[in-house]
């Protein structure tokens, strides 16, 4: 924590937390702070403990071992009612038989707001979500857009500290997703209220969030910035989980200042920034829209690799190229298509190409609990890279 940042900087703080079922360790001894007004993802396949940790932030589970503070307070042992959090789920549930603004005004009757405010708090709320001219409407004559709205103007209208949302938008079809993803981020700014928002689908968090942090089996592999996760993930698991990513293995033969060169065994010498030590086994990561390619062999250019054209798909605007490098690993380049000469869709299957990229491109990444990294095995070469990655 830096000077002066007391605990309450935090609406939100897990500290080693872990949470079992059985033998099965859902939650395991994860720490972390969600800012105040911030909108935070929770982002991992299925069983990963995205929503396990959400249910402990609601008090709908209790950790095991560790701590849970809800705006600087201790929260384990507090009932959820209790608790200045309110959950959005999938499956918004509303009243059937009540009219939507009674459905909005409905938490605010239980806590016993007399009815004129309850009523212009309930509609204040469905402005927000620009439901207004439907009060007196039953859920039944909306659409499931207009259905998940309510259920937000219902958890918005109590004011809570902290907004938990476990994949509201699951249910909507693509179009009207990308349209609530628009809506939840307007709101969020608009009522400042921190969002903690469960999520499998890595474009939906990575265009929502103030931050991320990326879940597996049950810990966060990484928290930071949609940019820094993409640009810059720390391990291959958040390479591969969030978008497309080209792996390369091989063995450090220089470092120095920052950056290293990598020996991929097949001729290619890849030079990147980061600080690995040398005679190290290293893996680094790609992007495909990072690698160009050009029609024929170069030869001996360091950041170049002499392959194979495998594939060819057309994306719109884009052309992918699927081609295999010396040593048979295949690599997955994406182009802007331009029409002129030398454009990736002059290319064919079976062609001799050259790939080259920067020496920015490639991402040293460090171990994962996934990805063909084994924790046992000394000579996987994922071991001991989390400390040479680039100091941020
Ligand atoms: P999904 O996106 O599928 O909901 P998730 O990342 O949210 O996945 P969790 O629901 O947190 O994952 O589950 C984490 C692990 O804990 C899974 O293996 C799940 O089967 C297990 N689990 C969750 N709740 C319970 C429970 N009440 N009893 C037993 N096991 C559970």
């Amino acid at each position: 924590m830096s000077s002066g940042e007391s605990s309450t900087a935090y609406d939100v703080e897990f500290r080693s937390v872990t949470k079992r079922f059985g033998d099965l360790t859902a939650v395991n001894a994860v720490s972390l702070q969600v800012r105040k007004g911030e909108f935070l993802s929770l982002l991992g396949p299925s069983g990963c403990g995205k929503t396990t940790s959400l249910r402990m932030i609601a008090g709908f589970e209790q950790p095991d071992e560790g701590e849970i503070l809800i705006g600087g307070r201790e929260a384990v042992g507090v009932p959820p009612y209790r608790r200045d959090v309110n959950t959005v789920f999938q499956q918004y549930a509303l009243f059937p038989h009540m009219s939507i603004l009674d459905n909005v005004a409905y938490g605010l009757k239980q806590k016993r707001i007399g009815r004129s405010e309850r009523y212009s708090r309930a509609r204040e709320a469905l402005e927000l979500v620009q439901l207004t001219g439907r009060d007196k409407h039953r859920p039944s004559m909306l659409s499931g857009g207009q259905q998940q709205r309510v259920a937000l103007a219902r958890a918005l209208v109590n004011r809570p500290r902290v907004l938990l949302l476990d994949e509201p938008l699951g249910a909507l079809d693509l179009k009207l997703r990308k349209e609530m993803q628009l809506e939840l981020t307007r709101i969020q700014q608009q009522v400042g209220i921190t969002f903690v928002y469960v999520t499998h689908d890595q474009g939906e968090a990575l265009s929502m969030s103030d931050r991320i942090a990326v879940m597996s089996q049950g810990i966060i592999e990484q928290l930071d910035t949609p940019a820094e996760i993409y640009d810059r993930p720390v391990t291959a698991f958040v390479a591969d989980f969030i978008g497309e990513m080209n792996f390369l293995d091989g063995v450090v033969r220089a470092a120095r200042g920052g950056e290293f060169d990598l020996d991929l065994g097949n001729g290619v010498i890849l030079q990147a920034h980061g600080s690995p030590r040398q005679g190290e086994k290293a893996r680094v990561g790609i992007r495909p829209a990072r690698l160009h390619i050009s029609s024929g062999s170069a030869f001996g250019a360091v950041n170049t690799a002499k392959a194979v054209v495998d594939s060819l798909m057309y994306l719109g605007d884009e052309v992918q190229v699927v081609a295999m490098i010396e040593g048979g690993t295949a690599m997955t380049v994406r182009q802007q298509r331009t029409g002129h000469d030398g454009s990736p869709e002059a290319i064919r299957p079976g062609d001799a190409i050259t790939i080259r990229w920067e020496p920015s491109a490639p991402v040293l990444l460090a171990g994962s609990t996934n990805l063909a990294s084994d924790p046992d095995d000394p000579d996987d070469p994922a071991q001991d890279a989390r400390a040479a990655l680039p100091q941020r």
